[in-house]
């Protein structure tokens, strides 16, 4: 997915249409900004966004991701690309976020030593100051585990090993499942079943 080209190519389509970047982001309901990023290729519009995008610009979303008119001949076979990369795209981000969950659990649980051994030497001075600091590790703890988890549901899917159907669950099923690293236990929206759902991508 090459984002210059697609950026041009809106650059393009929003003059052919008559807009401004302002009249355009006042007919989406988003910021100048937005725009301006899009057509200077650092990102792509969002999701929600594509289908008023494209039905202003006369265009189909196969078009917006190629960054030009793809003429029937062709379609199928863009269609196809852009399928696959927008998904290769997904799985990256998924792993990043993956990694990030490990580094979050890092932070919070050294964090959570620190502050327990850096107590223990003066509760017998200070019991206020030593008991704020355990208080104070105990949350910076919690918090990154809480995120780590939040991670955890949205990042890829869980797999149900009944019936193999993937699906994220909400973040409670997950708070309260059983777990052994990812694997986690939990019933399968298709089946109804409940088995240990490996992670994946
Ligand atoms: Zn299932």
């Amino acid at each position: 997915m090459d984002l210059k080209k697609i950026g041009k190519f809106i650059a393009k389509k929003r003059q052919e249409k008559g807009y401004t970047q302002e009249s355009l982001a006042e007919e989406l309901d988003i910021s100048n900004r937005s725009i301006s990023k899009w057509e200077r290729g650092i990102c792509l519009p969002e999701t929600t966004k594509m289908p008023a995008l494209c039905e202003l610009f006369d265009i189909t979303i196969n078009d917006l991701f190629s960054g030009e008119i793809v003429d029937m001949k062709n379609n199928e076979k863009m269609l196809e690309k852009n399928l696959l990369e927008l998904a290769k795209q997904k799985e990256q981000k998924d792993k990043q976020l993956l990694a990030l969950e490990w580094v979050l659990g890092g932070i919070g649980l050294v964090t959570f030593f620190a502050f327990l051994f850096l107590a223990i030497p003066i509760a017998e001075t200070n019991f206020a100051l030593a008991t704020t600091m355990f208080i104070t590790g105990f949350v910076v703890f919690m918090v990154a585990m809480f995120f780590g988890l939040k991670i955890e549901q949205i990042a890829g899917y869980y797999k149900c090993a009944e019936c193999g159907h993937k699906h994220v669950p909400t973040f409670k099923a997950v708070f309260v499942a059983m777990h052994m690293g990812r694997t986690r236990h939990l019933r399968c929206p298709k089946c109804g079943k409940k088995s240990w759902q490996k992670k994946v991508l």
